[in-house]
């Protein structure tokens, strides 16, 4: 559903800012409710890789429109960790997490992060950096922009194009 009320609120969470960093039309397409292909494989693998890992780990809350995948008490802060598939997400993993430290900061809570990749076997710890904040102001300002066009971004191919759920929208 492409509510109308949703978009003018031009809300913006985690996974879109996630996906602000991989592609904007995938960002468009998400904002806009649009449901990807959930046969897809990689979301499959995606879905058992946090189940498995959830086993092990405690499970994550949710904080407002927050959905963290870890909380930790580490030696000085809470630690909270964000699971992703394969280093190909490292990136988009790190500011994710650290749109949740700013958030967290805003409400009074000094935290730190790990971006986790189980099947690598990586833990690469996030700390929020002024540097990161302002870009996570501009990523956050541009996200409303762009959720608030008729219309997703022109396409173009991006090799992440391969893996992502909503191929079936752009390439078919
Ligand atoms: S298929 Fe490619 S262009 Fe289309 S939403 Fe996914 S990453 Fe973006």
């Amino acid at each position: 559903m492409c509510g109308l009320l949703n978009i003018n609120m031009a809300y913006v969470n985690g996974t879109l800012i996630a996906s602000y960093f991989i592609c904007k039309r995938e960002l468009w397409f998400m904002a806009h409710e649009l449901t990807p292909d959930q046969d897809n494989s990689f979301l499959e693998l995606g879905r058992f890789i946090e189940e498995d890992y959830y086993k092990r780990e405690e499970k994550g809350f949710i904080v407002g429109e927050m959905k963290i995948d870890i909380v930790k008490q580490g030696d000085e802060n809470v630690i909270i960790g964000e699971i992703k598939k394969s280093s190909r997400s490292e990136l988009t993993g790190i500011m994710q997490l650290s749109y949740y430290l700013m958030r967290l900061k805003e409400i009074g809570i000094i935290a730190k992060g790990e971006v986790l990749i189980p099947k690598e076997r990586k833990k690469i710890p996030v700390e929020l950096t002024k540097e990161i904040e302002e870009k996570l102001r501009k990523a956050i300002e541009e996200i409303q922009m762009i959720i608030m066009e008729p219309f997703p971004p022109k396409l173009e191919k991006i090799p992440y194009c391969t893996h992502c759920a909503y191929r079936e929208f752009c390439w078919s």
